[in-house]
């Protein structure tokens, strides 16, 4: 509460709703997005409706100097930075052999690499006893054809969560969450109904994660309440893996 938060990649799916719930917690939100203005300005607008406070700042995450604006942008109107929720991704589903190094490039520049830069940004700017959360996913453990790129690049920020987290230092809490399949674009887009249904028959709710499922867990890990966990990966797929 009374935080100030990055969630990176707001303007859309999970980061918008944990910018809304953390919102709706008292939390004052900069709203991060690459491409969806109109998208990021209705999450700030949504917020402030709600009573909250939110800025949306462009900057994409895998560009090193648009990162260093955003840090420098929120804390010229916040006045500092508390949280980063590393949540900005994209997915590329392929089988390895059809991944062209352009697929490559993407796939780690914007998952990896932009972790990466937001978490050097951190390292000097987040506040003392600051948290950092970033967006793993359950597809690490779960192994899918067609998710080999994807799933090394969240294997990758898993790996930096368990070593940030012992470099950091300053009160610093930094974990990951590993989300099974939820229901955003990122999730959806050219999967067959009955692909859908099989991923949704390995959970033991058999239903599909609603994005509201997911920021529950991030505002508890936001929260001074989880001060005590850090270096983890956290899944949240209900039993899937
Ligand atoms: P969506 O595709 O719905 O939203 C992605 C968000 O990331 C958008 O706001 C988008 O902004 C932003 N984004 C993409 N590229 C960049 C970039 N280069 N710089 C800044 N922002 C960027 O995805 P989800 O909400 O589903 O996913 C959120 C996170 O959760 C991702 O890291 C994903 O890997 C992870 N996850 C998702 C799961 C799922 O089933 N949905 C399962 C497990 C993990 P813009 O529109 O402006 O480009």
């Amino acid at each position: 509460m009374n935080k100030v938060v990055i969630v990176t990649g707001a303007s859309r799916g999970i980061g918008k709703e944990i910018a809304v719930l953390l919102a709706k917690n008292g939390d004052k939100i900069v709203v991060n997005y690459a491409n969806s203005e109109k998208e990021a300005k209705n999450t700030v607008e949504q917020i402030k409706k709600e009573g909250g406070a939110a800025i949306a700042i462009q900057a994409d995450v895998s560009n090193k100097k648009q990162v260093t604006s955003l840090f420098d942008k929120a804390m010229e109107h916040y006045g500092q930075v508390d949280v980063l929720i590393n949540n900005a991704g994209i997915m590329i589903n392929k089988p390895l052999a059809e991944n062209t190094e352009a697929d490559f490039i993407k796939q780690f520049d914007i998952n990896v690499k932009g972790t990466f830069n937001t978490l050097q940004e951190a390292f000097f700017k987040l506040s003392d006893n600051g948290i950092i959360i970033n967006l793993s996913s359950s597809t690490v453990k779960l192994m899918l054809p067609s998710y080999a790129l994807y799933s090394a690049s969240k294997a990758a920020v898993e790996q930096m969560t368990r070593v940030f987290s012992k470099e950091i230092g300053r009160g610093i809490s930094v974990n990951a969450i590993a989300p099974g399949p939820t229901n955003t674009e990122l999730f959806l887009n050219g999967k067959s109904e009955e692909f859908i249904k099989t991923l949704i028959r390995q959970n033991a709710f058999d239903r599909l994660a609603e994005p509201s499922d997911i920021a529950k867990v991030v505002l508890f890990l936001a929260s001074d309440q989880s001060k005590w966990i850090s270096g983890q990966v956290i899944g949240v797929n209900g039993a899937m893996v």
